[in-house]
């Protein structure tokens, strides 16, 4: 069993989405450990995407994660770093495959509806970031 770190990002909350795109999630087999809304600071996104600090859209990135309520959480599968990032799709939602959650719901290469870990150390600085160890203690 493997854990990984998801967001449904602000365009997504505020269109509505955020209930498909967890139906989306569920249907594919993944089971949701910890889920929490919350609107993060300009200052909170750039700590979360530092790894991208150097990139031309790192300003604008970190204005759109902070512009309204995200629903972060934490979902748990065989292989399930791989299988969500599949499950989302292309970055650029003009390149997603048909059936994922970005060509069904994303409007463009920045505001793409979701973020998913891209391996297991992101994976769990991530996880670590958003939520405390109580938060994702399970027993069943
Ligand atoms: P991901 O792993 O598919 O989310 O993509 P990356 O890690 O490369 O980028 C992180 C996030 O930055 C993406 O999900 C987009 O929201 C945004 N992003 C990536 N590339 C671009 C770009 O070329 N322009 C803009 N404006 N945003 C981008």
């Amino acid at each position: 069993m493997q854990r990984t770190f998801s967001i449904v990002k602000p365009d997504a909350v505020r269109k509505g989405h955020t209930g498909a795109v967890l139906a989306m999630i569920e249907a594919a087999g993944f089971r949701l450990v910890a889920i929490k809304r919350l609107s993060i600071s300009k200052q909170q996104a750039a700590g979360f995407y530092a790894v991208h600090a150097q990139r031309p859209f790192f300003n604008s990135l970190t204005d759109f994660m902070s512009s309204g309520p995200i629903f972060v959480m934490v979902l748990e599968k065989e292989n399930a770093i791989a299988d969500l990032r599949k499950l989302m799709g292309a970055t650029n939602p003009a390149n997603a495959e048909e059936g994922t959650i970005r060509k069904k719901f994303a409007g463009s290469i920045e505001e793409n509806t979701i973020h998913g870990s891209d391996a297991e150390e992101t994976a769990s600085f991530e996880i670590g970031y958003f939520f405390a160890g109580y938060e994702l203690y399970t027993t069943t």
